[in-house]
C-alpha cells in the first residue's frame, strides 16, 4: 500500500520548486494531490476535419505540416505561423512569444492539435493551439482535466505531476468504504474514482468516479455530525434548568399572543433545559416568524433558574435593536440586560466585562466582541445565535467554552429543506416554526422587465410621497468587489440626480466599514434616509417598518432564498408592501423562478423549488460560512446522493 501521507515534493516530476507552488494550493502531501479533483474537462479525444470545425469553437484537429514554422518579430513580440491541412482545407496555426516552437515541427509529419478556431471568408486559423505528434497523447486525443487554480504552475504541468501520482499510486490506495456498500450501491472502487475523476477514458466513467466520491465524502460528513450528537454531546453532563420557573409565565408579557408553531418549539425547548443533557437545537424559522421571542423565552428560564445568557448578533445594529426588545419585556421583570459591541466605549466596556464576571449582567447582547477571549461570566447557561449562517460551528463551540456545557440554541432564518438541514446541521436538534404571526399583510411581489422602469420609478415616488422609504438592492457583478460597488455608487447617484432629486438618497455596500454601514442603516432607520440603494448587505434582520418598497435589479442572477431573505426586509410594519423584481432574459428557468416569488411568501416552499429548479443562482449564497466545505459534493445538485447517504448513515446510529 502506498503512503498518502508522503510529501508532494517526492513525487516523480515535482522536486522542491514545484512543491512550494503546490503547498500554495494547500497540496502538501500525495493525498492533498491526489484529491485535488478537476475543475472541469476538455474533450480532446473527437477529431474534427478542418471543413467541419465552426468558427469561435475549440477542437481537435489531425493535420499535417506543409512549412516550417516562420517567425515574425514586431516590437518586443514574436509570431510564430505554421502552414497545416488535412484533405479538407488548409490552414494556420499562429502562436506569440513561443520562439522555442521553431524546430518543434517537421514538414510532411501529422500531428493533432487543439485549441480555438479562426474561421472568417475562406481562411482558417486555430489559435495557439497545444499538439502532439500524431500518436501521442500528451496534450490531445482524450478527455483533458482542467484544474481550478494553478498559480504558476501550467496546466499542463499540473497535469503531468497528477498523471505521475496515479501511476504510482493506483491499485495501491486502501478501500475506505465497506465492501457492502460498494455492492449495494454499485460504486466503482476508490482506485478506479481516484484514476477516473483525473483521466476519464469517458464520460460516463467520470460520473461514476465522482458519484463514489461524492458519496463518500457526505457519508463521512453526516457520520461525523452524528457522532458528535450522540457519543460526544449527549454523553455530556450538561445544565438542568429549573422546572419551577414556566416559560409560559413570561409569555404574558408579550403584547401578542404567541402562534401555535411558537408554542410547540417553546415546548421542545423547555424540555431540552429542564433535562440534564446538553440542548443543541437548530430553530428555523421564516423572517418575521417571531424567533427573538423564543429567544427571550429562553433566556428569561435560563436566569430565573439563576444563569446568565448570551444572545450573539451579525451586526451591531441588529444586536441593538435585540437589545431595545429585550429591554421592553425584562426591564419589569428585573432582569438586567446590557449590549456589547465593539464600538462602545473602553471605559464602558471595562464596566460590562466587571459586572458580568461579578454576575450584575443576567442577559448579555452582542455581536462578535462577545467571543474575545477577555468576555468572561460568572455562571453562563444558555447560549443563543441569531442568524446562523453568518456565524461558523467553530464560533459556536467558542462561545460555549465560556459556560460549562451551557445549552445552545441556534436561530436560522433560512429555510432549508429537511435532507439538506440534516446534513448542514446533523449535530443538532431541529425544532420549526412553520407559521406566522397572523394578520401579516402578504408582500405583494410583482416581476418586470426592464421596459416597466418609468412606471417602477412612478411607483416608487408616489410610496415616497406618502412618507414611505424603499430599498434598491443593485444587481450582482460577477467580476469582482470593485465593480459591485461602482454599480452601488452609480445607480444611487443615478436616483439622486435624475429620477428622485427631492428625496434622499444614500448607499451601502459590503466594503464600507462595520460602522459606516451601522450609521447608515441607523439613518434609514431614523427615516433620514428615504430610499437606500445597497448590495445585498442589507439582508440581515433589520427592521424598519416605515419601508414598504424592496427594488431588485437583475433579479434573475440571485438565488431564491437571497430574494426571499431580501424581500423580508419589507412588510414588517403596518403599510402594505411590496417587492419588485426587475429581470432580463427569457428563459423559461428564469421565468419560473420569478412566478415562484410572486406566488408565494412561504420560505419553506421557496427553497424546496429553488433545489427542483436549481438555476444558476445559488441557495447557498445566503449562508457563507456556516456551510461546511465540500472538495467535491455539491449539495444543490447531489440531493439523490445525499438522501441514500442519510439512510446509510441513519441505519448506523438507529
Ligand atoms: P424573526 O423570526 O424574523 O426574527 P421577529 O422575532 O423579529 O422575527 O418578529 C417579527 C415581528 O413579529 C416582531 O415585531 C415581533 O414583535 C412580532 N411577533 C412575534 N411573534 C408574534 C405573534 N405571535 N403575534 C404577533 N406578532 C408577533
Ligand atoms: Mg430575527
Amino acid at each position: 500500500m502506498v503512503d498518502l501521507g508522503k510529501d508532494v515534493k517526492y513525487i516523480k516530476g515535482v522536486g522542491p520548486n514545484r512543491a512550494e507552488l503546490l503547498n500554495k494550493l494547500k497540496i502538501f502531501t500525495l493525498q492533498d494531490l491526489i484529491t485535488y479533483y478537476p475543475r472541469t474537462y476538455q474533450d480532446r479525444s473527437k477529431p474534427k476535419t478542418l471543413f467541419e470545425c465552426v468558427d469561435g469553437e475549440e477542437a481537435l484537429i489531425e493535420v499535417v505540416a506543409t512549412s516550417k514554422v516562420v517567425e515574425t518579430r514586431f516590437g518586443k513580440k514574436t509570431m510564430q505561423k505554421l502552414m497545416i491541412g488535412d484533405e479538407t482545407a488548409s490552414a494556420e496555426a499562429v502562436w506569440f512569444n513561443q520562439t522555442y516552437l521553431k524546430t518543434k515541427f517537421s514538414i510532411g509529419k501529422k500531428y493533432r492539435m487543439y485549441g480555438k478556431i479562426d474561421k472568417k471568408y475562406r481562411k482558417i486559423q486555430v489559435l495557439s493551439p497545444v499538439f502532439d505528434e500524431y500518436g501521442f497523447t500528451q496534450n490531445t486525443g482524450r478527455i483533458i482535466p482542467i484544474y481550478p487554480l494553478t498559480y504558476s504552475l501550467s496546466q499542463n504541468i499540473l497535469r503531468k505531476i497528477m498523471e505521475n501520482a496515479i501511476e504510482e499510486t493506483y491499485g495501491n490506495i486502501l478501500e475506505t468504504l465497506p465492501e457492502y456498500l460498494i455492492k449495494k450501491y454499485n460504486l466503482p472502487s476508490i482506485n478506479q474514482a481516484i484514476k477516473d475523476i483525473h483521466f476519464p477514458k469517458e464520460l460516463k466513467d467520470f460520473q461514476k468516479a465522482r458519484e463514489r466520491l461524492v458519496f463518500e465524502e457526505l457519508l463521512m460528513t453526516q457520520l461525523a455530525l452524528l457522532k458528535l450528537k450522540y457519543y460526544d454531546i449527549e454523553k455530556v453532563q450538561g445544565i438542568a434548568f429549573s422546572e419551577q420557573y414556566k416559560i409560559e409565565e413570561m409569555t404574558k408579557q408579550f403584547p401578542f399572543t404567541l402562534t401555535n408553531a411558537q408554542k410547540k418549539v417553546l415546548q421542545e425547548i423547555e424540555k431540552d433545559m429542564e433535562s440534564s443533557k446538553m440542548m443543541n437545537r437548530l430553530l428555523q424559522g421564516d423572517v418575521g416568524s417571531g424567533k427573538t421571542a423564543i429567544a427571550m423565552c429562553s433566556a428569561y428560564k435560563a436566569v430565573k433558574s439563576g444563569y446568565q445568557a448570551v444572545i450573539m448578533a451579525p451586526t451591531a445594529i441588529l444586536a441593538t435593536q435585540h437589545l431595545e426588545s429585550f429591554e421592553n419585556i425584562f426591564s419589569n421583570l428585573g432582569i438586567r440586560c446590557e449590549l456589547l459591541i465593539s464600538g462602545i466605549s473602553k471605559n464602558k466596556k471595562e464596566d460590562i466585562l466587571q459586572r458580568l464576571k461579578n454576575g450584575e449582567i443576567d442577559i448579555l447582547i452582542g455581536t462578535h466582541a462577545v467571543l474575545e477571549d477577555n468576555v468572561e461570566f460568572k455562571k453562563l447557561g444558555l447560549v443563543v445565535t441569531d442568524e446562523q449562517h453568518r456565524f461558523g460551528v467553530r464560533q459556536r463551540n467558542k462561545i460555549a467554552t465560556k459556560g460549562e456545557n451551557p445549552d445552545v440554541l441556534v436561530m436560522s432564518a433560512t429555510p432549508i429543506p429537511r435532507t439538506l438541514a440534516l446534513i448542514l446541521y446533523g449535530d443538532l436538534d431541529i425544532s420549526i416554526i412553520d407559521e406566522l404571526p397572523p394578520n401579516r399583510k402578504k408582500i405583494e411581489t410583482f416581476a418586470v422587465t426592464k421596459r416597466m422602469q418609468e412606471r417602477v420609478d412612478n411607483f416608487i415616488r408616489k410610496q415616497l410621497e406618502e412618507g414611505r422609504q424603499a430599498y434598491i438592492v443593485c444587481p450582482l457583478v460577477e467580476e469582482g468587489e470593485d465593480n459591485n460597488l461602482k454599480s452601488v455608487i452609480e445607480l444611487a447617484e443615478k436616483y439622486q440626480k435624475e429620477i428622485l432629486p427631492q428625496y434622499h438618497i444614500a448607499y451601502l455596500h459590503g466594503k464600507m466599514r462595520p460602522k459606516e454601514k451601522d450609521e447608515i442603516m441607523l439613518k434609514f432607520k431614523n427615516h433620514e434616509i428615504d430610499v437606500l440603494v445597497s448590495t445585498t448587505v442589507i439582508e440581515v434582520g433589520v427592521d424598519v417598518p416605515n419601508s414598504n418598497i424592496m427594488v431588485i435589479e437583475d433579479a434573475q442572477r440571485f438565488g431564491l432564498a437571497t430574494l426571499h431573505q431580501l424581500r423580508g426586509r419589507v412588510g414588517r410594519g403596518k403599510y402594505q408592501s411590496y417587492c419588485i423584481l426587475k429581470y432580463e432574459g427569457n428563459n423559461d428557468t428564469i421565468r419560473k423562478r420569478m412566478k415562484v416569488m410572486c406566488e408565494t411568501n412561504d420560505g419553506f416552499i421557496i427553497s424546496e423549488k429553488d433545489l427542483e429548479l436549481r438555476g444558476s443562482g445559488d441557495f447557498f449564497g445566503t449562508m457563507q460560512h456556516g456551510l461546511p466545505e465540500f472538495k467535491i459534493a455539491n449539495l444543490f445538485e447531489d440531493t439523490q446522493i445525499l438522501k441514500k447517504v442519510q439512510i446509510v448513515a441513519r441505519r448506523n446510529y438507529g
